[in-house]
Parts: structure tokens; sequence; C-alpha cells
């Protein structure tokens, strides 16, 4: 199995979605995982929950943010379910059980071997697969698959690109080029969109952050726990170091946060080129003089009776759960205040509301007024765009036999499709939930 992820978006249809297997659990023989997004790992604990028994591969760093982030996503369910069964019980129903459990999560986790990139392994006698770099997110890796036939003959290749990332973005490596392939599976996320360029979000960082102090205001940030939250630290502690912000306190507000912050220093070996020299000269890339990690709840709370100007980075991103709720209620309504986005924000969220500027926005049940500056820098995407996503598979075109989209909207899927046509590939398909292909 190729990633084992949770469906997201409205709770029950995403829960129900997601209870079933499209095969038994108790049958499958490993599980590749290329990287560490709910959206690829969420469903592990319950198919461990369901029977499996066997190895979970993944690259070092992956393994690491898996430990936390699926007992995080444990805690969830375990919430979610208690809060379902509260509303059940009125109503007189019998309680459902979580999707899973944090035991679950463990015993997922235990399965774990760890693999780096370009060190290939056997998952079967047949089956030789090899990691190859992502650039999406820490330890994110592209998977090449070799099935060998026992008829003998050349092997079947297969490449799954899992989610790719952005060439230049701060921390990670560019993604290495797409292995090539008899058969593609490849993202389509923004197969037709562009970013703009991520070289350009340091100065619109030290913008916004400049133009804040000035009013004496604060800076807040929602952003994910894992990833972006790191590169918004790191970028920060750039600009101070070079003089270009004042040297204001950064807090990373958020338990999650702080322990993907510590995955992040297990793994320097995985930072880019400027990472490394920057670690060389300043030592730890997130942590600075200014840098503060708070777990405490108390300690979060007393943020709120800070005066002066300072940066608050906190989750979840796209403000609905966690404590960025907190800071929004208190800082939303001084204009003195900036509120900067730096992640996709999706329909019916608060995040979103912000982003368009609604004058009142609803919080905790109170209706106040949006007041603060809001910033919104779209360069910060993890993942690669339609010239990026091109620039990765167009060289894959004349071996590929047949190519499949996956991951993408309808829209940004279709303009993808006609690219790679236009680029050559021979067949390019959109496989629907549960279609099947004889790859023989
Ligand atoms: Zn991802």
């Amino acid at each position: 199995m190729l990633d084992c992820g949770l469906f997201q978006g409205r709770r029950a249809e995403a829960l129900e979605k997601s209870r079933r297997f499209p095969i038994d659990p108790a049958r499958l023989k490993a599980v590749v995982l290329s990287h560490a997004h709910i959206d690829h790992c969420g469903r592990l604990p319950l198919l461990v929950k369901q029977g499996f028994t066997g190895p979970i591969y993944a690259t070092p760093a992956t393994r690491d943010l898996c430990a936390i982030m699926l007992a995080d996503a444990a805690h969830i369910q375990e919430e979610d379910a208690r809060f379902i069964n509260r509303k059940r019980a009125k109503a007189g129903e019998p309680p459902v059980d979580p999707l899973y459990t944090n035991d679950d999560a463990q015993a997922a986790i235990r399965l774990f071997r760890s693999v780096g990139n370009r060190n290939p392994f056997f998952v079967t006698r047949r089956l030789k697969v090899t990691y190859h770099e992502a650039g999406h997110m820490l330890g994110s890796a592209q998977v090449a698959l070799e099935y060998s036939p026992p008829a003998g003959g050349a092997p079947v290749r297969l490449t799954f690109t899992g989610d790719l990332g952005r060439f230049g973005v701060p921390i990670l490596r560019d993604p290495a080029p797409t292995p090539p392939c008899d058969y593609l599976i490849v993202e389509s996320t923004y197969g037709g969109r562009r970013h703009p360029p991520a070289a350009d979000l340091p100065d619109e960082l030290a913008e916004a952050v400049n133009d804040t102090v000035q009013r004496g205001g604060k800076i807040i940030i929602p952003a994910f726990s894992v990833g972006r939250t790191q590169v918004i630290v790191y970028t920060l502690h750039k600009l101070q170091s070079e003089g270009r912000i004042p040297a204001i306190p950064i807090y990373v507000d958020s338990p999650l946060s702080v322990d993907a912050t510590e995955v992040f220093r297990l793994h320097s070996e995985l930072f880019d080129k400027e990472a490394r020299a920057f670690q060389a000269t300043n030592g730890d890339i997130l942590g600075c003089r200014s840098c503060n990690y708070i777990r405490e709840t108390e300690e979060s709370i007393q943020l709120n009776k800070r005066r002066r100007p300072c940066v608050i980075i906190s989750a979840s991103g796209m403000c609905e759960t966690g404590r960025i709720v907190h800071h929004l209620r208190n800082n939303i309504q001084s204009p003195r205040n900036t509120v900067l986005i730096v992640g996709f924000q999706a329909a019916h969220t608060l995040g979103r509301r912000i982003v368009e500027r609604e004058p009142h926005v609803s919080i905790f049940g109170q209706k106040l007024k949006l007041r603060a500056r809001v910033v919104v820098l779209n360069g910060f995407s993890s993942h690669a765009d339609r010239d990026e996503l091109r620039r990765l598979t167009r060289p894959l075109a004349k071996e590929c036999r047949r190519a499949f989209l996956v991951h993408g909207e309808p829209d940004q899927m279709e303009a993808m499709r006609d690219t790679m046509r236009g680029d050559g590939f021979p067949a390019v398909e959109m496989p629907g939930q549960g279609a099947a292909f004889d790859l023989a």
C-alpha cells in the first residue's frame, strides 16, 4: 500500500469514508509511506487496529514526524468522539467509537522501519523500492518501485511522486528529478496554477513586520505546526540577524509546533545549502535570543498581557481550533496589529473569512470587528506549481506508458492532464475513487 491517509473535510462524511479500507488490512504485506502529512499517514493507526501487522516503511524524518503527528491525530479522534457522543447522548443515541485511540497510534509507530533516500530496499522478493527527495516537507520522498515479473524480462517501473515541493524554498532541499518509469502516479494539487516566486518571501515578511512594529502592534501568524512554522521562524531569525527587522520577541505557541521543531533539529542533515551555511555561523537555525517556544497553557495566556510589539506564531493553520483562535480574538480588533496569513485557507473557515477581510468575524460566539491589517503571503505553498510539476514530469514523457493524476481538484487535474498530453505523455488518466487498472 502506498500511503494511508485520512479523508479530510466535513466531519461526518470524512469519518464514514475513513472507516473502511478497499482491502482487508490483515492481508496487506507492507505500507510504503511518502511523507508525514495526515492526508497521507493519518489512517495508519486504523489500519493496525483492523489487523495490519506488516512493516511501514518511511524515511527517518518521516518516521519521527509521524510519531508526534499520529499521537496528536489520535488525541483529536478521541476528542471528536467525545464531542459527538455528548450530542448523541442528548438525542438518546448509542455512543460511537473514536476512529482510533492513542494505543492504536503507538502500535502503528512500532511497525515503522526507516530507510533513507537513494537506499534501495526490498518490500517483497520481487519488489524493490527506492526513496528520492520530494522537497515537500521534512522527510518527504518520491517512491520508485521496480517489480521483477516471475516470467523474467525487464522489471516494470512505477513511480509514485507523493506530494511534490517547490524549488528554492527555505530549509528544504529541492525535489530530486522524478525517477523515470513505465507508470507514473503524480500529484496535481496545483496542476493549473502558478505561485509567486519563493525568493520574494523574506522581503514581504520584513515589510509586514516593520510596518506593524512602527504602529506598535503585534504580528499574529496562524501556521501549520509542521513545516510552515519552522520556515517562518527561520526566515524571521535570518531577517533579525541581518538587521532587517528589529529583534522583537518571536513566540511559537503550540505544543505540536514545539515538538515538530525538535524533529527538524534532529534532522539538520536534510537542510538545504543555505540553511546549513546559516547553521554554521549562527548555530541553531530555529533558535535565537528572541525565539521563545511555548508549551504550557498558562504561558500562552500570559502572552495576552504583552503590550509591546512581538510575533506570535500559533496553530491551527486555518484558525479553526487551538491557541491561535484565542490570539485572534484578543488582537484582531486593534488596527495596530497585523494578521499574517501564510497558508491556504479552506472555504468556511475563520482563516478564509479573515483573508476575505469580512468587516466582522465571529469567534467563540462573539461578533468582533476585524480592524487589524491583514497581509496574505501566497508564496509559502509547500506544493509545486504548474511550472514546477512540469519541470519534474516532462523528462519522463517518452518512457512513461501511462500516467495517473491524483491529489487534485478536477479543474487542476484537467489543466495538468492537458499540459502532460502536450508534453508527449501517451496516456494520462484521472482515476476516480476505487478505480482499478491492470499494469501487466
Ligand atoms: Zn503533503
